[in-house]
């Protein structure tokens, strides 16, 4: 109906990924909920859950009997790049306002993290890839990582803060180590890299020894650091 350029990309992508601006994945959303009343929140040009949702109101759709909703990025994106025509109807002015109620329904969807969503996905790929070639390791550490079962208007907390699927950085980062991963992992990153963080602290404590005729003061401080850290 509304076609974007790369559509089948967009798809692809939108069911890896869950931004918090984009409208939410139906996927994602219709896990814990019925399909039937999502029909009602859905996103008239990504055909997705409706994002902050918009209402459009131009006097040229007066007569339709649904609420016209948008999500407010995907509006504002095409709005943008088609000089501001509505939508639908191909007229030249489009109205709009926030759909309210629209918006508090959609905030009281419950649903699971998103991350965690992702992750399954990423299981369900990977297993059909390699055709049951996966151990049972690797399928315990990806499956319910994260609980998280709420409302969406919660989901924003709690990727910043509780979810246990929020990317960390490695405490080495410093000496070179770029590794991501997250809370439930961390303890196994540090103890099975060891020796690589070992490596990386001694190389980085080489390279200022090298220093050392040019500022010895500042090379004393800094060992000193190191040993803490160690
Ligand atoms: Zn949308
Ligand atoms: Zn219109
Ligand atoms: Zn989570
Ligand atoms: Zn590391």
């Amino acid at each position: 109906m509304f076609l974007y350029e790369d559509e089948q990309e967009i798809n692809e992508k939108k069911s890896k990924t869950v931004s918090l601006d984009e409208c939410y994945n139906k996927e994602w959303v219709v896990l814990l909920n019925k399909q039937e009343l999502l029909k009602n929140f859905q996103c008239l040009l990504c055909e997705q859950i409706a994002n902050n949702a918009m209402e459009l109101t131009c006097a040229e759709h007066e007569d339709q009997k649904d609420v016209l909703s948008v999500g407010e990025q995907c509006l504002f994106k095409y709005l943008k790049t088609h000089d501001n025509q509505c939508p639908i109807g191909n007229h030249g002015r489009c109205d709009y306002v926030k759909a309210k109620v629209v918006r508090r329904c959609v905030d009281e969807l419950m649903v699971i993290c998103p991350r965690q969503f992702v992750r399954q996905l990423d299981t369900k790929t990977s297993c059909q890839q390699r055709e049951g070639d996966v151990s049972t390791t690797m399928i315990t550490e990806t499956t319910n990582c994260c609980t998280f079962k709420e409302y969406i208007k919660e989901m924003r907390a709690h990727l910043e803060k509780s979810c246990p699927l929020k990317p960390l950085e490695c405490k080495f980062k410093m000496f070179g180590c770029d590794d991501i991963f997250f809370d439930f992992n961390l303890e196994q990153h540090l103890q099975s890299q060891m020796n690589k963080h070992l490596n990386l602290v001694l190389a980085h404590n080489n390279e200022i020894r090298q220093d050392l005729s040019r500022c010895h003061q500042n090379e004393i401080k800094q060992t000193v650091n190191l040993m803490i850290l160690l």
